[in-house]
């Protein structure tokens, strides 16, 4: 399983797709994309392999735009399948997310989001996330995470995806690996070094607890009470 993240100057899908391929190593059942076009957040995702993928979406140039999430999932809650995969939306479209690990009080979480009328596409523990940033939306996506993070146990990489605010990416890390890549060009999260090295060698390695908000200019880290974290840069010395 794995995650990806752009947002800068280019194209964000091929920059996703290609992230994606070099995750494939980690296993995964199913894999989509989500790129913003300038008006909304478009969704390609399907079961099966990045090739399947890759045709769907035409090699990404049927997503346009230059800020996107990409997932490759392992099945934990709800069987592998089309409507399973992330990316995963809110019910307005808005906000998409993809999330590596389990949310384990997901089902108290769902039921009390039901009972406010929230309808759920899929059988996952990850879409409570993206409906429970719908249901705690404020303006701010940084701070609806923080609300959201506060009622979410188990473990998670995210990353998070706004039509209302999409000058940025917000990704978050606990109990699953996540890195942010650094560039002229625009910054990445990513699972793992190798998806990112074609791009960039400047890197952080995230803690457990760092939420991270990335724009095209730059990236800022903060702990879990949104208070700015100073970390060094690391640089990648090896090759793929
Ligand atoms: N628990 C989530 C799901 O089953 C994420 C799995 C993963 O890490 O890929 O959809």
């Amino acid at each position: 399983c794995g995650i990806v993240g752009y947002i800068g100057n280019q194209e964000a899908a091929p920059i996703l797709l290609e992230g994606l391929s070099k995750l494939e190593y980690r296993g995964y059942d199913s894999a989509g994309i989500s790129v913003f076009d300038g008006e909304k957040i478009n969704v390609i995702k399907t079961k099966g392999k990045i090739k399947n993928l890759r045709s769907l979406c035409h090699d990404g140039a049927d997503l346009k735009g230059t800020v996107g999430i990409g997932h490759t999932r392992w099945a934990t809650h709800g069987a592998p399948s089309d409507v399973n995969s992330h990316p995963h939306l809110n019910a307005g479209e808005t906000i998409s997310v993809v999330h590596n690990g389990i949310i384990e009080n997901y089902l108290i979480l769902k039921k009390k989001l039901e009972n406010k009328g929230y309808v759920f596409q899929s059988e996952t523990d990850t879409e409570v996330v993206a409906q429970m940033m719908d249901y705690y939306f404020d303006g701010d996506i940084l701070s609806t995470v923080a609300k959201v993070l506060a009622r979410l146990e188990g473990s998670y990489a995210l990353g998070i995806l706004c039509a209302d605010n999409p000058d940025e990416i917000i990704a978050v890390k606990k109990d699953s690996p996540l890195i942010v890549g650094l560039s002229d060009d625009g910054n990445f999260i990513a699972s793992d070094i190798p998806a990112i090295l074609k791009y960039t060698r400047k890197v952080y390695i995230l803690e457990d607890g760092e939420i991270v908000r990335l724009t095209k200019d730059g990236v800022t880290i903060y702990n879990m009470d949104l208070e700015p974290v100073h970390k060094e840069v690391t640089e990648i010395m090896w090759d793929v």
